[in-house]
């Protein structure tokens, strides 16, 4: 016997016919002794419907009413598995985050869990062989008000409880077998990996691989969580999600992820001396802005120009905020360009082998492609290009690396 957290995603619950099919995965598991609790994302295309209504409304909406807005989507489909299990003999209850409660900060719209109320759903696991149908993405704020964790927060919604149960699997079903080297839908010789290490995972989620949220891969090798990647409309085993020691041959580079989600802001003539950065990137920390990848030119006249980049959805903000600081600052002019793309090569097997960015600018140059802005950590090299030239760059990198399927 095991315990099992079952996460699924938007496309595995996106009908009444699928959500079955679910409560089908969800009876097998329990048939075989295991004691499980599911966590469910909203029906697919259900949570860009709700920002879409909240963006129309308000393009600066209140973040708590977008957060009472957009946790409905779970609220639904929660319940709806939970009459699909009970309908087939199966003892479930739906719990959404308040009830449980899953307790979060109160960063409304990209609240982080901090604790889990486990007892009463292994009471009921072990006592009754009830299967808790937990809402993901959502939990409770410190001022008692629905939150939600970012979207693809259910990922971490699913980590987040198999560590606060104590359960020996976390199975995350979605619509892809696993973790492939690269986006099949751009380059059609990309490979599933059996195995991953949860570094190489955070790199490549925090790089728009969109197949596991970045907070749920970072609370999983904190809490040594076992994750399994794998898809709700197959039988195959997909990925699993572990620790360094535990795969034998570290690939050189591991996968190639892009990114379309961010906008690139300059800042010129900024005014160089020592604090600069500080009042720039202050207020755009206390605006909850995520920067990315940041360059500073070298100065000339006492002046310099300062690159980063931020995500696609904050860039109004930014400039908000940046507009806010511009007297106190005193720098000539923000410009903005949302035409750009992030490519990022990662794996393990750079912390002991040279020569993994060189081959990357080498190959990005025979085709032509320029870089605007690099940036690299211990087992990652991500470069900038111009948006159109993004398919290209994947599809050039990954026959470089020689990650091509047979
Ligand atoms: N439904 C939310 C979203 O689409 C959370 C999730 O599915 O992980 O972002
Ligand atoms: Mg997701």
């Amino acid at each position: 016997m095991a315990r099992i957290v079952m996460k699924f995603g938007g496309t595995s619950v996106a009908d009444p016919e699928r959500i079955r099919n679910v409560a089908a995965r969800v009876k097998r598991e329990v048939d075989a002794g295991n004691e499980v609790a599911v966590v469910v994302s909203a029906m697919a295309g259900v949570t860009n419907q709700l920002v879409a209504w909240c963006q129309e409304l308000s393009p600066l909406h209140d973040a708590r009413e977008y957060d009472a807005v957009v946790a409905t989507g779970e609220q639904v489909t929660s319940g709806l598995l939970a009459i699909a299990l009970q309908h087939i003999g199966i003892e479930a209850r739906s719990w959404q985050g308040w009830q449980i409660p899953i307790r979060t900060d109160g960063a409304h719209g990209k609240a982080r869990i901090d604790a889990i109320e486990g007892a009463e759903l292994i009471r009921r696991m072990r006592e009754i062989r009830q299967v808790a149908v937990v809402t993901g993405f959502q939990g409770v704020g410190p001022d008692h008000r629905v939150t939600t964790l970012g979207r693809g927060g259910s990922d971490t919604s699913a980590v987040a409880l198999a560590a606060a149960l104590a359960a020996d699997r976390c199975d995350i079903y979605t619509d892809v077998e696993g973790v492939f080297t690269t986006d099949p839908r751009i380059v059609a010789k990309a490979r599933k990996l059996d195995k991953i290490t949860y570094e190489e995972m955070l790199e490549l989620a925090s790089v728009g691989a969109k197949v596991l949220q970045t907070r749920s891969v970072e609370l999983a090798m904190k809490e040594k969580v076992r994750v399994q990647v794998l898809s709700s409309f197959a039988e195959a085993p997909g990925t699993l999600v572990v620790d360094e020691d535990e795969i034998v041959e570290k690939a050189l580079v591991a996968g190639i992820a892009y990114s379309r989600d961010e906008a690139k802001i300059t800042i010129r003539r900024v005014p160089d001396r020592p604090g600069i950065a500080a009042a720039i990137f202050g207020p755009l920390a206390s605006a909850a802005i995520n920067v990315d990848m940041i360059v500073q030119n070298v100065a000339a006249d006492g002046t310099t120009d300062m690159t980063f980049t931020v995500p696609k959805a904050d860039l109004p903000r930014a400039e908000a905020t940046l507009a806010g600081i511009k007297e106190a600052i005193g720098y000539a002019e923000i410009t903005a360009d949302r035409d750009v793309a992030k490519v990022s090569v990662v794996g393990v097997g750079m912390r002991s082998h040279a020569g993994v960015a060189s081959t990357m600018f080498r190959t990005l140059a025979e085709k032509g492609i320029n870089i605007q802005v690099i940036s690299t950590s211990e087992i990652k090299v991500s470069v900038l290009i111009g948006a159109e030239y993004i398919e290209l760059a994947v599809r050039a990198l990954h026959t470089a690396y020689g990650l091509d399927a047979a």
